[in-house]
């Protein structure tokens, strides 16, 4: 191993012993057991490099936001055992099939149309990824996600999928440095999910809720996420992508 290879994967085992003590924390204030949240490390922008030290140091759910940086990854690091990978990203349709036969957890459906695409591409691919439903909390219209009033329309198309399991909601709040602020849409999520049960939506697809980032993830634990992605606080910061690139 060179040098390089190992300082980037120590660096990347503290941050992932920092992050795993912030969660332990957060479960520990909460009451609830460490073993019931899942850790997603976002990779995106970073290479194929970074997902190997981040593997070495025991982190076993990957995740981007584009497909095809993602399937290129999944190509680098095929060699990995035991990876699981998500895609957190908006998905076009004409993707559909590449993401379902490569992702576990598709963490961005947002529609029914989209939903029925990726059960059909995963029959056709052999493949049962795991999705979440996206909401749009906010009414952000920059944002992709359902609106919250058609979430029960796309988990009732679910129940007629053979091949996807559709497991929860995903929501990404509107931004803001101080994590507070991030509080009110987790519990946002958590009252809608409640608030879907208790109408009657099947509860095996709402198991999940996917909330929380780098800087917020202790908050949305304190919430109830069981599943949080954190790019910044495993891998760094990120170089900002080069704005004239459409590709995804
Ligand atoms: C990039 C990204 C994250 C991780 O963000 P950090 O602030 O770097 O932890 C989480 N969720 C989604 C959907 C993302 O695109």
């Amino acid at each position: 191993m060179s040098g390089s290879a190992g300082q980037l994967e120590k660096a990347i085992a503290r941050n992932l012993r920092n992050v795993r003590e912030r969660l332990a924390r957060a479960c520990e204030r909460a009451g609830r057991d460490p073993g019931a949240v899942r850790l997603v490390g976002i990779s995106k922008t970073f290479p194929a490099s970074h997902v190997r030290a981040a593997a070495a140091a025991g982190l076993t759910d990957l995740g981007e936001n584009r497909v095809q940086e993602a399937l290129e990854k999944i190509a680098d690091t095929a060699d990995l055992r035991g990876i699981t990978w998500h895609l957190v990203g908006h998905l076009q349709s004409n993707k559909a099939r590449r993401a379902a036969a490569a992702m576990a957890w598709i963490q961005s459906v947002d529609s029914v149309g989209l939903l029925r695409r990726l059960d059909h591409a995963a029959a056709a691919e052999q493949a049962t990824p795991r999705l979440l439903v996206q909401v749009d909390l906010a009414g952000e219209r920059t944002k992709h996600g359902a609106p919250a009033a058609a979430v029960r329309e796309i988990l009732d198309a679910a129940t007629a999928c053979g091949a996807v399991d559709v497991r929860g909601l995903m929501a990404l709040p509107p931004w803001s440095d101080d994590p507070e602020q991030a509080r009110p849409w987790f519990r946002r999520l958590r009252e809608l999910r409640d608030r879907l049960i208790d109408a009657g939506a099947p509860p095996a697809c709402l198991r999940d809720l996917s909330m929380g980032m780098s800087h917020d993830f202790d908050v949305a634990v304190e919430e109830g996420a069981t599943v949080v992605r954190v790019g910044t606080a495993i891998f760094g910061r990120r170089a900002p992508r080069p704005a004239a690139t459409t590709a995804s």
